[in-house]
């Protein structure tokens, strides 16, 4: 049983990276029969918002997935993580260091590698205002074995002495990183790439603590169409957004299973569970993978179009709750309207635009005026009186009625049928339009003709 832990930083809205992160080991865990420990890395107060922390359970309840074990909050351990800093410390693993920045580079001649010389490692400082805890880095390469990427190796001298402990003695993420994976027993560290740079710190610290290594994975990058790493700034990133635009849980994380992973065979759709069963590491690649907004879409649509008419009708009615009210019947109206629409749209907030007019009709009748042609005012005096003369008003009488119209009036169903559309709907597109009149009722769409007539 693989023992996995998913270690967000609370310095924003949940990313989709994020939520892969946590689908990945989440599957994990349940792959193996293991647990899944959510930790929240809060130790930077400056960044850290609470509102972020609560986005963070938030999101994971609204992926459908969960944790066994925590949350564990770093900013508790704050004390903990300085007691074993100071171990290292007395192990000579560790030593004192009052250089600047400025200093550091002031001792350099051109062409010495960046970052910190080693100034301080044998001036055996002891601890002072202004003097920062480093990480003496023994010799040798490091070795990291990861499990997507292979064995990647950091040549010695690639890594500097690294703080552990700024003077103002908080620890470095690094340290209480490792110290947590190990007071937990972490089997596998599978996280975002960017924090492969970091790994062979982590290592280090793991060596001098004398603790086994876990195992370490990093999942490759979520690039956008013009293969750029996925930015807050460029791309639309949270989780949230994607909630609020009418997305569902099942397919985003069936399409997030997909970017990096694949099944090695040429099928797209899993549940969860299908996913357990189908999941493994070995499959994950190391080549960036393209975050393709329209294939969420594509997944989004199909989940949708397969709903029972009940499940569909629960997961749109909150896009649509302010219209639904506004309205005697409104409930009745969605109720039919959504078999309808179902399987037309990729996002539940197409819904409003696209059905709201069978519960609050007020268009821009200026507007639609100047979309009539020729023909179209004969076309709908004919059309309202052949209605108010039907004997039952439901969608086949409406249909039928309208075909015979078409031939008495010579001219085609679709020609006859564009200015109703208007006139019925205020929009030249929408959901079918027989059933959205019988929807309405005979007064309702009698009064609509008459309006656009007037
Ligand atoms: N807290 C880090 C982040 O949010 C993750 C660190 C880790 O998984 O080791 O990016």
């Amino acid at each position: 049983p693989e023992k996995v832990r998913f270690a967000p930083s609370p310095t924003g809205f949940f990313h989709v990276g994020s939520a892969r992160t946590i689908l990945y080991n989440w599957l994990i865990a349940r792959k193996s029969g293991g647990s899944l420990m959510l930790r929240i890395d809060d130790t930077d107060e400056e960044r850290n918002r609470e509102e972020w922390v609560d986005g963070i359970y938030r999101a994971i309840e609204w992926l459908g997935l969960g944790w066994d074990d925590g949350p564990i909050r770093q900013s508790t351990r704050i004390s903990h993580y300085q007691e074993i800093a100071f171990d290292l410390l007395r192990q000579g693993r560790a030593y004192w260091c009052d250089c600047t920045r400025e200093a550091v580079e002031a001792r350099k001649s051109p062409g010495t590698p960046p970052g910190y010389d080693g100034f301080c490692r044998d001036r055996g400082l002891s601890q002072g205002p202004g003097r920062a805890l480093r990480f003496r880095v023994p010799d040798g390469d490091v070795v990291v074995n990861d499990l997507i990427r292979g064995e990647v190796v950091f040549p010695h001298g690639s890594i500097e002495d690294f703080v552990i402990l700024k003077s103002s003695l908080a620890p470095l993420y690094v340290l209480a990183n490792v110290v947590d994976d190990i007071d937990f027993a972490i089997t596998t560290v599978l996280r975002a790439e960017e924090h492969l740079p970091t790994t062979p710190k982590a290592v280090l610290i793991h060596q001098a603590l004398q603790s086994p290594l876990p195992q370490f994975g990093h999942l490759p990058v979520l690039v956008n169409e013009q293969r750029r790493k996925l930015s807050k700034r460029r791309d639309r990133v949270a989780v949230e957004d994607y909630r609020q635009l009418g997305y569902l849980p099942e397919p985003m994380v069936n399409y997030l299973a997909l970017l990096g992973w694949n099944p090695g065979d040429d099928r797209e759709f899993f549940n969860l569970d299908e996913l357990i069963e189908a999941f493994s590491l070995e499959r994950v690649g190391h080549s960036p993978a393209f975050f393709d907004e329209q294939r969420l879409l594509h997944f989004n649509k199909s989940y949708l179009a397969n709903l029972s008419p009940q499940a569909f009708q629960e997961v749109a009615r909150p896009f649509v709750t302010s219209l639904i009210t506004l309205n005697d019947d409104g409930e009745e109206r969605f109720i039919q309207i959504a078999a309808e629409v179902q399987t037309r749209i990729g996002t539940l907030s197409e819904l409003p635009e696209m059905i709201g007019f069978l519960f609050e009709f007020s268009p821009d009748y200026g507007q639609l005026i100047t979309k009539l042609r020729t023909d179209d005012v004969n076309y709908l005096t004919h059309t309202q009186r052949a209605i108010d003369d039907l004997s039952e008003f439901n969608e086949a009488e409406v249909e039928g009625c309208l075909r015979t119209l078409a031939v008495t009036l010579d001219t085609s169903l679709r020609k006859l049928q564009a200015p109703v559309r208007l006139a019925i709907t205020g929009a030249p597109v929408g959901p079918p339009l027989f059933t959205s009149m019988a929807i309405l009722g005979r007064d309702e769409c009698s009064n609509r003709l008459k309006a656009l007539l007037d």
